[in-house]
C-alpha cells in the first residue's frame, strides 16, 4: 500500500500527470473559501479577519480542518490591489461583509497612484503575513493559495467598468494605459505572492467573462495580460473566470496557466475537448445552487457527474458563499474520496 499523499502532493501530482490515489478537491473562484459555520465553530470573523493576518490565516486554515476542502487561500476578497492603488473600497461591518470596491477617484490612468512599495499598500502586508503564517504551520501539507485580481477587472475598478467598456470602443488609447498599468501591477503582485509563500496564485477576472465583453475583445486585449502576468509569476497559476466562458475557454488555456476554473455554466466535457490536453480543469459544481441550496447527498451525486465528466480537480465553480453549510462542503469532498477514479474511461481530451 502507498502511503496516503498529502493534499498538496495530490495536487501537484495531478498538475503534473504524476500519479493518484484520488481526485484532489480545491477551490479557485473568485478568492473566497469560508463559511460563517466555520467562524462561528472557531470564533474568528468578519470583517476583522479580512485585515488581521492572524485571524486570516486561522480562519483560512479552518476550512480544510472542518470541512476537508484541501486549501489554505486567501485573501477573502479581490479588492486588495483596487485598494492599495487607491480605489474607494468598504471592508463592511458584518460577519457575511466581502469587502467591496465602491468606486474609483480616476478618470485617466496617468492619474492613478502606484505606491512606490506594493509590499506596504492597503491591506498587502495583512494578506503576506497571513500567507507567511499559513506556509510555516501547514505549508507542508495544504496548499497555499494567494488570490489576485486579473487584469481587466482590476483596470475596470480603476476606470469604473462603464467608462470602461465605452471607453475601450471610442478611447482605446486612453483606455488600454489603464490596463497597461493594471497588468504591470498585476505581474509585480503575483511575485510578491510567490515570494511571500504562495504555492499557487490564483488569478480570478471575472468582469473578463463573457457575459460582459466580446471573445474577441478577450483575444485581443485579455489573453496578452494575462499571459504576461502568467510569465511574470512563473511558478503555478490559475485562472478563474464566472460564467459560460466556454467560447475563450482555449484563450485560457493558451495563457499557459495550469489549470483553468470553471463554473457549473459550462459543460465539462466540452472544456475538456477544447483545452486538449494543454491544461488542467477544475471546478464546476454550483455555488448558488449545489453547495448553498441542496442536501448532502444531491451534493455528492452533481460531484460525482462531474467527476464522470472528467474534471481533473474537483472545486467549487466559483468563490464560496459564506452562508454555504459545512455538510455540503464535506460532501463534496467524500464525492472525491470515494470516486474509484480506475472506473473513469474518459482520457484527456475529453473523449471516452
Ligand atoms: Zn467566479
Amino acid at each position: 500500500m502507498t502511503p496516503e499523499l498529502t493534499p498538496k502532493k495530490r495536487l501537484f501530482n495531478a498538475l503534473n500527470d504524476r500519479p493518484i490515489d484520488r481526485i484532489p478537491t480545491f477551490c479557485s473562484g473568485c478568492s473566497q473559501t469560508v463559511t460563517l459555520e466555520s467562524m462561528e465553530e472557531i470564533g474568528v470573523y468578519w470583517p476583522e479577519a479580512h485585515s488581521d493576518p492572524r485571524k486570516m490565516a486561522e480562519l483560512s486554515a479552518s476550512t480544510y480542518d472542518l470541512t476537508g476542502l484541501e486549501i489554505a487561500g486567501v485573501p477573502f476578497c479581490l479588492s486588495i490591489e483596487a485598494e492599495a492603488l487607491g480605489c474607494f473600497t468598504e471592508i463592511g461591518s458584518r460577519k457575511d461583509s466581502i469587502p467591496q470596491v465602491t468606486g474609483t477617484p480616476y478618470t485617466d490612468f496617468e492619474d492613478v497612484k502606484v505606491p512606490d512599495d506594493l509590499l506596504t499598500a492597503g491591506r498587502v502586508p495583512v494578506i503576506l503575513k497571513a500567507i507567511n503564517i499559513l506556509k510555516e504551520q501547514i505549508g507542508d501539507t495544504l496548499p497555499i493559495v494567494a488570490g489576485m485580481i486579473g487584469p481587466f477587472t482590476l483596470a475596470c475598478y480603476l476606470a469604473g467598468i462603464e467608462p470602461m467598456l465605452k471607453g475601450l470602443i471610442r478611447k482605446p488609447d486612453k483606455y488600454m494605459g489603464f490596463i497597461e498599468l493594471a497588468t504591470e501591477v498585476g505581474a509585480i503582485y503575483g511575485q510578491v505572492l510567490k515570494k511571500a509563500g504562495a504555492d499557487v496564485i490564483s488569478i480570478a477576472d471575472p468582469s473578463a467573462s463573457s457575459d460582459m465583453i466580446s471573445p474577441r475583445m478577450f483575444l485581443e486585449i485579455v489573453k496578452p495580460a494575462i499571459t504576461s502576468i502568467v510569465d511574470a509569476i512563473d511558478g503555478s497559476s490559475f485562472l478563474h473566470i464566472c460564467g459560460n466562458s466556454t467560447p475563450i475557454i482555449r484563450d485560457m488555456a493558451e495563457t499557459g496557466v495550469d489549470a483553468i476554473s470553471i463554473s457549473d455554466k459550462v459543460d465539462v466535457k466540452r472544456a475538456k475537448q477544447l483545452v486538449d490536453g494543454m491544461t488542467k480543469i477544475m471546478g464546476n459544481i454550483s455555488t448558488t445552487v449545489t453547495l448553498t441550496l441542496k442536501k448532502p447527498v444531491d451534493v455528492l451525486a452533481d460531484c460525482r457527474k462531474a467527476i464522470d465528466a472528467g474534471v481533473d480537480i474537483l472545486a467549487p465553480g466559483c468563490g464560496i458563499a459564506p452562508m454555504t453549510p459545512n455538510e455540503n462542503i464535506r460532501a463534496l469532498v467524500e464525492a472525491a474520496r470515494s470516486y474509484n477514479l480506475t472506473s473513469r474511461t474518459i482520457n484527456h481530451n475529453g473523449s471516452s
